[in-house]
């Protein structure tokens, strides 16, 4: 289970998460929509220590950390909640210089410490999973942007992550190359992964969500299933913002 209490996070005087609170049972879809500027990214970023919040508490797996404005946290309890969830970003994060089947091992070898053979290993069965066993050795700039986020995706999974994170992994895709990343998530949801995906593909959100949280401010205006959210809004503000986008 995941859960977040009282996330905020402030860069100098402004404030961009204002007390977030969110649940997340094992094995469900939160999916988690808003306006730009909203704090979706951050929000992500926070979950993943890749931003330090400012006050609140993270729980992911074994990891649980209380942020405080006040102490900055220890490293090694910021990389043991780093380690539990795996980021795919909105696009071109892959090293340049490694190979896809590098890419995928990177992490398995600096953050798990994985002998170099087990880490091939299980690599290749990743870019299988995804689709891509045969480009195994292409370098990133040899590979369409879909099958850059599928790699992407591989190496967000290398880690055996608790939780996997979503940045609008096919917002800067070409429309005909989205369909190939939202099947692999699709998939990844059917098979019980629990994940958080930002996204803006609303038809996709309501098929894979388990929940839906759309963010305004940097607060939870509503939360809840995809039929009460896209259907029966209870916040006017969730109704100008769906009808905004659908
Ligand atoms: P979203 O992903 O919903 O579009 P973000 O989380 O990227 O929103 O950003 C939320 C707000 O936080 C924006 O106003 C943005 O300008 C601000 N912000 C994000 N990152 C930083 C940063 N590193 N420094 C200062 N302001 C930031
Ligand atoms: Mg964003």
């Amino acid at each position: 289970m995941i859960e977040v209490r009282g996330l905020t996070k402030a860069f100098g005087e402004t404030s961009v998460l204002r007390g977030i609170d969110l649940t997340l049972e094992k094995g469900s879809v939160l999916v988690v929509i808003g306006p730009s500027g909203s704090g979706k990214s951050t929000l992500l970023r926070c979950l993943n220590v890749l931003e330090v919040p400012t006050s609140g508490t993270v729980a992911i797996g074994k990891a649980r950390l209380e942020f405080r404005p006040d102490a900055k946290p220890r490293l090694a309890d910021v990389l043991a909640l780093r380690r539990q969830s795996g980021m795919v970003f909105q696009a071109y994060h892959l090293f340049p210089h490694f190979t896809a089947l590098q890419n995928v091992m990177e992490g398995q070898l600096t953050v798990r410490r994985t002998p170099k053979r087990e880490a091939r290993a299980k690599a290749m069965q990743l870019l299988a999973k995804v689709g891509l066993a045969d480009r195994a050795d292409a370098y990133p700039h040899q590979l369409s942007g879909g099958q850059q986020q599928r790699v992407g995706i591989a190496r967000a999974m290398s880690i055996d992550p608790e939780l996997l994170l979503f940045d609008e992994p096919t917002s800067a895709l070409d429309p005909e190359l989205v369909r190939e990343v939202l099947k692999v998530i699709r998939e990844l949801a059917e098979e019980g992964r629990t994940m958080m995906i930002v996204t803006h593909e609303m038809k996709f959100a309501r098929e894979v969500a388990d929940r839906v949280m759309l963010l305004d401010g940097g607060a939870v205006v509503e939360e809840g299933p995809p039929e009460q959210l896209f259907e029966r809004p209870r916040e006017a503000r969730t109704r100008q913002f769906l009808s905004l986008i659908m």
